[in-house]
């Protein structure tokens, strides 16, 4: 069985080009541990990964044929949220209100 992204609402289908393994030590590991906390992840010492379309295009290196992330990538594109999110309306009143 081959390795695979661990966010479950991931499309798992779809061809996988690149996988990160969660690193040990990361200049953001709180950000690593927020996003593997929100996709319900547990941190257990086991190897986590992630593939690559939860990182933004500027935090991931293409160098010859070799991918890597940044010394500061963390992961912060939720699968779930890539669909567009209803706009929250907020109304804005300066009306005084008589109590
Ligand atoms: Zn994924």
């Amino acid at each position: 069985m081959g390795k695979t992204c661990k966010i479950a609402s991931c499309n798992k289908n779809k061809t996988i080009t690149n996988l990160f393994k969660v690193p040990k030590h990361s200049l953001n590991k709180d950000k690593w541990l927020l996003f593997l906390k929100s996709n319900n992840i547990s941190v257990d010492g086991s190897e986590i990964y992630l593939c690559d379309s939860h990182f933004k295009d500027d935090m991931i290196i293409k160098s010859n044929s070799r991918v890597r992330l940044t010394d500061n990538a963390y992961p912060s594109i939720d699968p779930e949220q890539q669909h567009p999110v209803k706009p929250k309306i907020t109304i804005i009143s300066n009306e005084r209100v008589e109590t």
